[in-house]
């Protein structure tokens, strides 16, 4: 059971100079949970972001927080914190001073204590006399994380709050403040480009299209099962193939009759389309259906094929990388899944 949402957006839409840049959109987020945005650039995240923390008036729509609507709330009333891409620290103020800044209201001991723990809490214990500039830029990134922390938000905002750092930092950072936040029971909503970040962070992770949020959904969901035929190549890798409905639980497909996720819609006979995730398709020496292989990325661990079969139907499959094989190559694979998901065959 759930109780009030911590946040409940419903048939928001926002405009920058008459141009929709979110249309209709609508999630709720629980008191402490981890939500994240995906999307192609320009499809709306930071604009929703800016307007949950009350900087951009939305067109239409609701928006409340902990049961009561904010819409005419300004950003210093919405509780919320915010770390943006920009850190915005402040450079004459010791990283002390700078986490700090949003304590106005605790006494001066307080004060002390709580940046401290907090300091503590996001890695940076010993540096609270340093200034911005005698930090790293992953150190300079934790200062601005434990400023948004040291209020003790309920909710926090993230907007790329990472892009600026390589590939090991950044994963790091991001499962220490998930680790941070699980345990100080804070929720927030993050905005990335990288769905691996978006699932290894989130509870629930959105996929956006043209101001559209496509689908709300835990990270296994939306890979499994994208509400979307957009939201499945969008979200880890996958191809189409052409399919026949043979009943309300089976299609014939190139590769032989698969069962479906849901009860299908669609009339005995329909022509749809299934996805098949480059994990569905194994190597198969004797049986399976035989496919040339058409290029092959080494991964480490495996190795991603792409394979053609007769019919010119280019698949993905990921081989153990100690069975990797070679352009040109025919090799025989058979689906491995429990089922696939249906959509509509393409216009
Ligand atoms: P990115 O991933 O590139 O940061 P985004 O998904 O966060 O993109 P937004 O920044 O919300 O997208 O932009 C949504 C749309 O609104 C885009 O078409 C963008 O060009 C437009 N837009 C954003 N900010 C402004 C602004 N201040 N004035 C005019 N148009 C804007």
């Amino acid at each position: 059971m759930t109780g009030t949402p911590l946040l409940a957006i419903e048939g928001l839409s926002c405009s920058h100079a008459g141009q929709p840049a979110v249309r209709g959109l609508g999630l709720s987020l629980q008191p402490g949970e981890l939500g994240c945005l995906l999307g192609p650039s320009g499809c709306g995240k930071t604009t929703l972001l800016r307007a949950i923390a009350g900087f951009h008036a939305p067109d239409g729509g609701r928006l409340s927080l902990r049961g009561k609507d904010a819409r005419a709330l300004p950003p210093e009333k919405r509780g919320l914190g915010f770390v943006f891409q920009d850190l915005a620290l402040f450079p004459h103020l010791t990283v002390a001073d700078n986490v700090a800044f949003g304590l106005h209201g605790l006494a001066r001991d307080l004060r002390r204590a709580r940046v401290l723990e907090t300091l503590s809490l996001i890695g940076l214990d010993g540096l609270a006399d340093r200034y911005p500039h005698e930090l790293s830029g992953g150190q300079q990134q934790r200062v601005a994380l434990a400023r948004s922390l040291a209020p003790r938000p309920d909710l926090l905002l993230l907007d790329e709050p990472f892009s600026s750092l390589d590939a090991d930092l950044r994963g790091r950072l991001r499962d220490d403040l998930r680790a941070v936040l699980k345990r100080l029971g804070i929720a927030a909503l993050l905005v990335t480009h990288d769905q691996e970040e978006a699932f290894a962070f989130a509870d629930t992770v959105g996929v956006m299209q043209a101001g559209v949020l496509l689908q709300w959904a835990p990270g296994f969901e939306l890979y499994h099962r994208p509400a979307t035929p957009f939201v499945a190549s969008f979200v880890g890798e996958g191809r189409f193939l052409e399919a026949r409905v043979l009943d309300g639980n089976r299609v014939a497909t190139a590769l032989g009759d698969l069962p479906v996720a849901a009860a299908l819609p669609y009339a005995v006979g329909s022509p749809v389309r299934v996805l098949l995730r480059p994990d569905d398709l194994m190597p198969s020496d004797d049986e399976g259906i035989e496919c040339e292989v058409r290029a092959v990325a080494f991964r480490g661990a495996e190795s991603l094929h792409t394979l053609v079969l007769g019919d010119g139907t280019a698949l993905t499959a990921l081989f153990p990388s100690h069975q990797q094989r070679e352009p040109g190559q025919r090799v025989r694979v058979k689906p491995d899944l429990a089922h696939v998901v249906v959509f509509p065959a393409a216009d």
